[in-house]
C-alpha cells in the first residue's frame, strides 16, 4: 500500500517540477539556508499542508494527554505503553514543523488550541473515569479517528516528507486500535467503528501487528 501511494506521489510530484524548479530559484538567493537543508525534493510547504501539520501535531496530543490520564485512573498497560508512542508521534510532526520553521505552540497537558480537540479531550475525561472498559473505548475511538484524520491528510498532500510521517503514524494508529480493541474484548465489551467505514476497520482488525520504522 505503500508503495503504491509512494508510486503516485512520485507521479504528482513530477508533474509539479516545473514549479517546483520555478520557486526553488527564486527562493535560492533569499532562502539558501532552507532550500538546502529542506528534505530532499520540497523547498517549501504549501499552507494547507502547514495547517494540517498544526492540526495534527494537537491531535496526537489529545491521544498522548488522554492516555496519560487514563492511566493514572486505570490499570491497563495500553495506556501507559501507547501514551509515549502518541509522544514519538508528536515528536515525528514537531521535526517537520522545525524543518520547515512552522511556528508552533504546545499547550499545558489537557489544554488544546482547537475548539474540536478540547470538546473531545473534557468528554472523553468524563466518560473515562466511568469504568475502564469506557477508558478502553476511548483508546479505541481516538486510534479510529486518528486513522480517519491522517488518511485525509495523505490525500490532501503532494509533499513526500510528510505524507511519509503520517504514513508512520497511521501505522502507529493501526497497531493500537487493535491493542485497544483486543483487550476491550478480553474485557468482554465490544467497540463499533465510529469513523472508519466497517470494512476499512474489519481489514486493520484482521491485520496483524506491523512494524512502523
Ligand atoms: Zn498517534
Ligand atoms: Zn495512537
Amino acid at each position: 500500500m505503500y508503495q503504491f501511494l509512494n508510486t503516485m506521489n512520485t507521479h504528482r510530484n513530477i508533474a509539479r517540477i516545473p514549479i517546483i524548479m520555478a520557486a526553488a530559484t527564486m527562493l535560492l538567493a533569499a532562502c539558501r539556508k532552507e532550500e538546502t537543508s529542506g528534505p530532499s525534493g520540497n523547498a517549501v510547504l504549501t499552507e494547507q499542508d502547514k495547517t494540517d501539520l498544526l492540526f495534527m501535531l494537537e491531535e496526537e496530543k489529545l491521544a498522548r494527554d488522554t492516555y496519560t490520564a487514563l492511566e493514572a485512573l486505570w490499570s491497563s498497560t495500553q495506556f501507559v505503553n501507547i501514551k509515549s508512542s502518541e509522544q514519538t508521534h508528536m515528536d515525528r510532526i514537531a521535526d517537520l514543523l522545525n524543518t520547515y520553521d512552522v511556528p508552533y505552540v504546545i499547550l499545558p497537558e489537557g489544554e488544546f488550541a482547537n475548539a474540536t480537540l478540547q470538546a473531545l479531550f473534557d468528554q472523553f475525561m468524563v466518560d473515562g473515569s466511568q469504568s475502564e472498559l469506557h477508558a478502553l473505548r476511548i483508546g479505541a475511538t481516538i486510534e479510529d479517528l486518528d486513522i480517519v484524520d491522517l488518511q485525509e491528510r495523505m490525500d490532501a498532500t503532494t509533499t513526500t516528507s510528510v505524507d511519509r510521517v503520517y504514513g508512520k503514524l497511521q501505522c502507529g494508529s493501526r497497531n493500537h486500535l487493535r491493542s485497544f480493541v483486543d483487550a476491550i474484548n478480553s474485557a468482554g465489551g465490544s467497540y463499533a467503528p465510529q469513523y472508519l467505514e466497517q470494512d476499512a476497520y474489519d481489514t486493520i482488525l484482521a491485520g496483524d501487528h506491523e512494524s512502523c520504522g
